[in-house]
């Protein structure tokens, strides 16, 4: 066949080493060190089924981070995957400028149902990253409209992390995504975590908050004039290795918005969606934030979409005469696309269902049950769990904390041991994590948190 190479004919073999070197002749992959891949080539996934990945060898994994925290209700989904299959042969995708479609339309209906009170308006973008790119500029445009011209700055917390793109990055605090490209970022503003791991002994988590929430508080009074947003993920910094903090700070936060003119833009992107123990994070605080943005869950974990939920008075700023030149300009092709449109909406139908959370409060309990032992080993340092996300930190002395020196890439040989007990779990740092899908039977909840276990056990050990 002129054109096509061997590994291309039909009767080339299909295994994980044969698909893994191919892969490995063009793919550049996501958050990898290239480099690593010869000791350990990508492991090629044929199909999934629940929590289950299986691979071209016939062996599976138990998908204990629901493939980046986007899978809820499990792989090859039968009713998810038939929506997104119906929509295909219907309209797989059309421009939303000048144009609408009904899986959009109701898509938008139900979140604004769904979301706190007051987010009426939906904006759809593609991933998350972008979602929050269209919630900085949203803010900060605003406020131009509205005449606030010095209002351009952005506060957020230490240890947060929004994405990848320049926006995203400059708002986000880990420096293991941002240290390099500081000299490409918006000049922002940081307000320590309120993470509850560096409470004081005997304080509790609330009080913590409240002490931490004091030089947020300082930085708002004295830049208020120059503001356009706070932006926070609400309760836990996800990629900032699971820390959590008390649901009082988001309530403060909200207060101090409102009192000193400031935008409150929550992330939900990695803890909406049931993650936390409630549909979104915010409702645990009470509060409605200026800007909700969504994704990864939202889609059941199918396809790559996002929005941005706000209100009427944002969007009213925005509304005019043409020649005004107010309108929010900013689009991605693929703005609220309908396969993806259809696999959201088919995901809330199995919210729509019941007995997610209340099953979700279960599996939670089990999952605290069976790791709460771990707590005595001499390298755990804190174990902690917020709804269907828990975290154990690991450190190479107990009563300074201190961490192993991160060449050892403990995290990593945790990630090859886990692969041996068929789960897929991927540390971040010196902390290992669980957020599957909502779908895992007692056992399969049972072996995901004992890997853990094991895991600590054998790269601990010491
Ligand atoms: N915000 C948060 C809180 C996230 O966890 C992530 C992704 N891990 C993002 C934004 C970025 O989303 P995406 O990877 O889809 O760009």
């Amino acid at each position: 066949m002129p054109g096509m190479s061997e590994a291309q004919t039909p009767a080339a073999v299909l295994n994980n080493a044969t698909l893994a070197a191919r892969d490995l002749q063009h793919v550049w992959h996501p958050c990898t060190q290239m480099r690593d891949h010869e000791q350990h080539p990508p492991i090629p996934i044929h199909h999934g089924r629940g929590p289950w990945l299986y691979d071209y060898d016939g062996r599976r994994y138990l998908d204990g981070i629901s493939s980046w925290w986007t899978n809820l209700f499990g792989h090859a989904h039968p009713e998810i995957s038939a929506a997104v299959a119906k929509q295909a042969t219907q309209l797989e995708h059309v421009l939303l400028a000048g144009f609408t479609h009904e899986p959009a339309v109701q898509l938008a209906e139900q979140l604004v149902r769904l979301a706190p009170a007051g987010l009426t308006r939906c904006f759809y973008a593609d991933n998350g990253s972008a979602a929050v790119e269209v919630a900085l500029k949203m803010s900060f445009h605003y406020w131009q409209n509205r005449g606030a011209k010095a209002k351009r700055r952005f506060l957020t917390l230490s240890n947060s992390y929004h994405g990848e793109t320049l926006g995203a990055l400059a708002v986000g605090d880990v420096p293991l995504y941002r240290q390099t490209y500081q000299p490409l970022l918006l000049d922002v503003l940081t307000a320590p975590s309120p993470d509850a791991y560096e409470r004081e002994p005997g304080e509790t988590p609330e009080a913590h908050a409240r002490r931490k929430f004091v030089a947020m508080e300082a930085l708002l009074q004295q830049h208020a004039g120059e503001l356009a947003a706070v932006i926070v993920e609400p309760l836990v910094q996800c990629a900032g290795s699971m820390r959590m903090y008390h649901p009082v700070y988001l309530q403060l936060l909200r207060d101090a918005c409102d009192r000193y003119g400031v935008h409150l833009i929550a992330d939900e992107i990695a803890v909406g969606f049931g993650r936390t123990g409630t549909l979104f994070a915010c409702e645990q605080a009470g509060i409605r934030p200026d800007f909700m943005c969504l994704s990864k869950g939202l889609t059941g974990g199918y396809l790559p979409l996002s929005a941005v939920l706000t209100g009427e008075e944002i969007y009213a700023a925005f509304y005019d005469e043409y020649a005004a030149q107010r309108a929010f300009l900013h689009s991605h092709s693929y703005t609220g696309n309908p396969l993806a449109c259809a696999a959201a909406l088919a995901t809330l139908a199995q919210f729509a269902r019941g007995g997610v959370l209340e099953s979700n409060r279960q599996l939670s309990a089990r999952m605290a049950a069976r790791i709460a032992p771990l707590a005595a080993h001499p390298h755990v340092v804190d174990i902690r769990q917020c709804g269907m996300i828990l975290a154990v930190e690991f450190a190479q002395d107990r009563a300074s904390r201190n961490p192993y020196p991160w060449q050892q890439r403990r995290g990593l040989a945790m990630h090859r041991i886990a692969l041996e007990r068929e789960v897929l779990l991927r540390p971040i740092g010196d902390v290992i994590y669980a957020m599957p899908p909502y779908v895992l039977s007692d056992d399969e909840c049972d072996l995901l948190v004992d890997t853990m276990i094991h895991c600590v056990e054998r790269v601990c050990g010491d």
